[in-house]
C-alpha cells in the first residue's frame, strides 16, 4: 500500500551529522513510499538544501531574534556536550513551536511529525498543541537505549555515578555490560545529563511509534527488552543507508577522488581507517601517541583528523615537523571523508572507531572488523556488543592508548592473529544486514508496517 502524494511528513533532526544523516536517509525512505517530506532544521548547522532536492527545508530560527545565534558564541564552543544540548534545546524550544504551527497551518494535510528522540518532550508539547501525531527516530542502537532507560535502576543500585574501583564489575541487570560500559559522559552537570536522558526516554514512551536504525537479527533481545517495558510500536527498519533508494546518492568532490585514488593503490585489506566521528575530541598527547603508533605499525592508514578533534589545535600542527612528509604515501591525514565509500573499499582491512552507532552499522554493512575506542555515552555500549556479542572487533581502551599499544593492536590483533575469526564473523553479519532488506526481510516488513501505521492516523 502506498501513501497518497498529498500526505506530508514533517521531520525535525538534531543538527549533528550522526543524527542528521540517518534522518535524511529516513526522509528518502518516506519519500520513496509516496510521502512528501518537509524538514524543519535549526538555523545552527543548517544543511545545504541543494544536496537534497527531494525535500522542502524550513529554517527554525534561534530565539535571539535579530541578534547572534547563542550556539555560535565563544562561550558555547567551550561547553561540554551535556550543557550544549541544554542550550540547543532552550534556543529552539519556542521557535520550533511556532515553526511547527506555521507548517501545520500551511495547507497540505500533515500526516505526522518524526522528531529526533533527543528533542524529547519539547516536541511532544508542540505536537500536541497543533494536533499532530508524533513518532520518534532513535539514532542510537536498541541496546544502548535500553541502558539509558535503565538509568533510574543504575542510580538506585549505585552503578552510576561510576566509581573507578568498580569499572570492570559486570552489571548483571544489563548483561554483557560492565560498569565501564555504561552510557554516561564527563560533564560539569551530571544532574542535567540525567534529566536529558529521562526526558528522552519519556518522549519515546509517549510517542506513537519508535523508528529505529537497526535490524532485528542484530539486536533482537534488546528490541524485545524495550517492547516488554514500553508499550509503543517499534519499527526497526535499518540499516537505513542500505535501502536501495539510499544507495549511490553522494556526489564526489575532488578530495573524495584523491582518497579513492590513494586507496586504489593499496593492497587488499591492508589499510587501517581511523575516525572518531563528528563530536568526540582527544588531548594533544593522545593524538601524538596515536600518530606515532600508526607510523610505527608500518600499516597504511587513512585518518580523519577533523578540525576540532585535537583539543586546542586547528589541525595537525602538534605533529613534529617533517612527520607527515616522512610518512609519505604510507599514511593519509584528511579532514573528512565519504565514510560509506571508504568502508566499502576493498583496501580497507580495519576500522579504528569511536563506535558511534552510525559508524558501527556502516562497518557491519561492509564487513569491516573494528578496533574499538569508545569515548562517551552509547559508544561504550556499542563497543561491548561489537567485541563480546557480535565478535567483530577488538578493544583498545582510551585510557590505555600509547604508541606501543597502538602499534601492537594495529599490527597484530585484527590484521593477523585473530583476524581470520573476526573477519569470518564480519562477513556473516554483513550478510544478515543484507538479508533483512530483502523483500521478505524483517526491515522491509517492518517498513510496510510503519507505512500502514502512519496512514492509519
Ligand atoms: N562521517 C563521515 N565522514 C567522516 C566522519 C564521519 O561521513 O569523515 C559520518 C559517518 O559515516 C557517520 C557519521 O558521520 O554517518 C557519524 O556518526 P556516528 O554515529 O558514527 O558518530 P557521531 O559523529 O555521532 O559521534
Amino acid at each position: 500500500m502506498e501513501a497518497s502524494k498529498r500526505r506530508k511528513v514533517i521531520m525535525y533532526p538534531l543538527p549533528f551529522p550522526g543524527h542528521l544523516n540517518p534522518m535524511i536517509q529516513l526522509a528518502r525512505i518516506f519519500h520513496h513510499r509516496g510521502f512528501s517530506v518537509t524538514i524543519l532544521h535549526t538555523s545552527f548547522n543548517y544543511p545545504d538544501p541543494s544536496h537534497h532536492p527531494l525535500f522542502t527545508f524550513r529554517t527554525v530560527p534561534h530565539n535571539n531574534e535579530g541578534g547572534e545565534d547563542p550556539l555560535t558564541q565563544p562561550e558555547a564552543s567551550s561547553m561540554d556536550l551535556v550543557v550544549f544540548i541544554r542550550l540547543l534545546r532552550q534556543t529552539y524550544a519556542e521557535t520550533f513551536r511556532q515553526s511547527l504551527a506555521a507548517e501545520v497551518g500551511g495547507g497540505e494535510a500533515v500526516c505526522c511529525l518524526v522528531s529526533d528522540a533527543l528533542w524529547a518532550r519539547g516536541t511532544e508539547v508542540a505536537a500536541e498543541e497543533v494536533g499532530v501525531r508524533r513518532l520518534v527516530l532513535i539514532t542510537s542502537g536498541a541496546a544502548s537505549f535500553c541502558a539509558f532507560a535503565a538509568y533510574p535502576l543504575l542510580r538506585d543500585k549505585g552503578y552510576i555515578p561510576i566509581q573507578d574501583s568498580r569499572l570492570d564489575e559486570p552489571v548483571t541487570e544489563l548483561s554483557p555490560l560492565k560498569v565501564k560500559d555504561l552510557p554516561v559522559m564527563e560533564t560539569n552537570e551530571p544532574e542535567e545529563l540525567y534529566r536529558i536522558v529521562k526526558d528522552m526516554v519519556k518522549g519515546a514512551e509517549s510517542s506513537l511509534g519508535v523508528i529505529w536504525n537497526t535490524f532485528e537479527d542484530l539486536e533482537r533481545l534488546s528490541l524485545m527488552d524495550f517492547s516488554s517495558k514500553f508499550h509503543v510500536p517499534i519499527f526497526p527498519i535499518g540499516p537505513f543507508h542500505k535501502h536501495s533508494y539510499n544507495l549511490q546518492l553522494t556526489t564526489k568532490n575532488t578530495e573524495d577522488h584523491v582518497i579513492t585514488d590513494w586507496l586504489d593503490k593499496q593492497d587488499p585489506q591492508s589499510v587501517v581507517y581511523v575516525s572518531f566521528g563528528s563530536l568526540a575530541d582527544i588531548e594533544e598527547k593522545e593524538f601524538l601517541e596515536i600518530a606515532w603508533g600508526l607510523r610505527n605499525s608500518e600499516r597504511p592508514f587513512l585518518w580523519v583528523v577533523r578540525p576540532g578533534l585535537v583539543r586546542g589545535a586547528e589541525w595537525l600542527e602538534a605533529l613534529p615537523s617533517g612527520f607527515v612528509e616522512n610518512i609519505g604515501q604510507k599514511g593519509k591525514f584528511v579532514k573528512w571523508v565519504n565514510q560509506l565509500e571508504v568502508l566499502a573499499h576493498s583496501a580497507v582491512g580495519a576500522f579504528w572507531t569511536h563506535c558511534g552507532w552510525n559508524s558501527t552499522l556502516e562497518s557491519i554493512c561492509e564487513g569491516v572488523p573494528m578496533i574499538c575506542t569508545p569515548c562517551f555515552t552509547d559508544q561504550r555500549v556499542n563497543a561491548r556488543y561489537i567485541i563480546d556479542v557480535w565478535r567483530i572487533g577488538i578493544e583498545l581502551e582510551r585510557s590505555k592508548i600509547n604508541m606501543r599499544e597502538v602499534e601492537k593492536v594495529v599490527v597484530s590483533s585484527v590484521l593477523v592473529e585473530e583476524g581470520d575469526r573476526i573477519r569470518e564473523m564480519c562477513l556473516k553479519l554483513k550478510e544478515r544486514a543484507r538479508v533483512c532488506l530483502d523483500k521478505d526481510g524483517s526491515s522491509s516488513k517492518n517498513l510496510d508496517k510503519l507505512v500502514s501505521h502512519v496512514l492509519s492516523f
